[in-house]
């Protein structure tokens, strides 16, 4: 298709969703209920073809492609509870506002555009989605061109399911992307870089589009003296080499007190060990690099400190092997940026203080992971840092518990999602005031007279 055809098609898709959105087809609660059973049919059937693409893409291994499968699990949640989430909300009124009465009316905001990362390509286009579509909008989607053969599955699920006026989907990169930023929709979900983040807000701003950002960066993972060091090992291999590190919330690098960090590295060299094989090249459960640039990229970051497990990598395979480096300081290249790959460096701190004083000079992280015992100090480091998310004694988990927002802080991020987080993402929160007629008091109007002292009693001057 020439750009031009492409911005005329996209512009019609556009207008569709926009007459349909203004037919009032989209807010009814059985519309929306239906839509997101028929989204679920549709996950249900297309699931082989989910796995295998991601495999595809990424080399997934078998389980974890059932993380994007898994996306079920908050779906049904919120067809579960989406009856009472449309409920309009009860507030109450001050003495001076009686008689009357006062609610929040959850309210769809209109068309909107979500856009995907290649990471969890599947799952970060369709859990957004389902917010959309429970808070009773019309969306379009973009998922990411760098895992196409999700991109072709979601577009063949899409077209399968939904009434284009609905829900559509535009695959495409860059130049589809910033298409669609260039029109006026009635909110923004993007999933994504920092980078890319600045330049849909940016986008945004012209038509002051509300945005949700979900970005990335580098999440800590603290390690105190008092744990079970075993089981912490189990959980931190698993949260950072899943994927083969290209998770937004894995732990990015390690902070251990230096009382412990030599135990520490032999667990976690006997855990990847456990996991992958002498040689994790041939493990079928070691997921591969998205793509050359990545690779290079990774690898260039091999060249600091000292590699105590790990290190090896092959480029026609975009194998990286699971690896842990120390000897890194604050200032190597390998602490400037979110790593999102196989490689986990290990810093150490003999001061707590000292290690919440480094993570709070740099930016506030999408998660944080702090293995302690001691209740202490989980309450200085809950205290006295910020993060989108923390997760004490595990990694990862807590983006999987519906009731709890999920998002970033500060150049992490901006809003949340997940189970009601979405709905209420996707509504705009109208606020309702009803007063009955049959009283009206005569504090407010004029001639004012002496009624400023009355005044002064409700505002709570006296
Ligand atoms: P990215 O920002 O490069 O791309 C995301 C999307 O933006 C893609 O669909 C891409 O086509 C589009 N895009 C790329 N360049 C663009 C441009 N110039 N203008 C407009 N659109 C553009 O991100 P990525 O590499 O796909 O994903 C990795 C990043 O996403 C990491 O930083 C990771 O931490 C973050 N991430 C965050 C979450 C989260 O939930 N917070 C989840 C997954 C990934």
């Amino acid at each position: 298709m020439t750009t031009s055809a492409a911005t005329t098609s996209l512009a019609n898709l556009l207008h569709r969703q926009r007459d349909y959105w203004a037919s009032g087809a989209t807010p009814s609660l059985d519309f929306r209920l239906d839509r997101l059973k028929a989204l679920r049919g549709a996950i249900l059937k297309y699931q082989a073809d989910i796995i295998d693409a991601v495999k595809q893409d990424l080399g997934r291994p078998e389980f974890e492609g059932y993380f994007e499968v898994g996306v079920i699990s908050e779906l049904d949640y919120v067809i579960k509870h989406l009856r009472r989430w449309v409920k309009p909300r009860k507030a109450s009124l001050p003495l001076s506002q009686l008689p009357g009465s006062a609610w929040v009316q959850p309210e769809p905001r209109g068309v909107a555009l979500i856009i995907g990362p290649w990471n969890y390509p599947f799952q970060l286009i369709v859990s957004p989605l389902m917010g959309a579509i429970a808070a009773g909008n019309c969306a379009l989607l973009k998922p990411s061109e760098l895992a196409p053969a999700t991109s072709k599955v979601l577009a063949q699920l899409v077209e399968d399911t939904f009434d284009p006026a609905h829900v559509a989907l535009v695959e495409g990169g860059v130049e589809a992307a910033q298409a669609l930023l260039a029109e006026k929709f009635d909110h923004i979900f993007f999933t994504g870089g920092e980078r890319v983040g600045k330049i849909v807000m940016q986008a945004a701003a012209q038509h002051l589009t509300p945005v949700t950002l979900e970005l990335g960066g580098k999440s800590p993972c603290i390690v105190d003296a008092d744990v079970n060091l075993e089981v912490a090992a189990r959980r931190i291999v698993w949260g950072k080499f899943l994927n083969a590190g290209q998770t937004c919330v894995a732990p990015d690098y390690l902070l251990v007190d230096e009382r412990v960090k030599d135990k520490l590295v032999a667990a976690l060299q006997q855990r990847i060990q456990a996991c992958y094989g002498d040689n994790p090249a041939t493990s079928p459960d070691l997921s591969r690099v998205v793509n050359d640039r990545q690779f290079d990229r990774l690898v260039g970051l091999l060249n600091q400190g000292n590699i105590l497990a790990g290190g090896g990598h092959d480029r026609g395979d975009r194998y990286i092997a699971p690896t842990l480096i120390d000897g890194i300081g604050w200032d190597d290249a390998i602490m400037q940026e979110e790593i999102f790959g196989p490689i986990l460096p290990i810093l150490t701190y003999r001061d707590l203080g000292d290690a919440i004083a480094a993570i709070n000079q740099r930016p506030k992280p999408l998660a944080l992971y702090l293995f302690t015992r001691d209740r202490q100090v989980q309450t200085q480091v809950l205290d006295r840092t910020t993060a989108g998310s923390v997760c004490i004694n595990d990694v990862i988990l807590q983006i999987a518990i519906w009731d709890l927002p999920f998002g970033g802080v500060g150049s992490s991020g901006l809003g949340s999602y997940h189970g009601k987080h979405s709905f209420d993402t996707f509504s705009h929160l109208k606020s309702v005031l009803k007063k009955p007629f049959w009283m009206d008091m005569d504090w407010r109007y004029p001639p004012y007279g002496d009624k400023v002292k009355l005044f002064q009693k409700f505002i709570g001057l006296s």
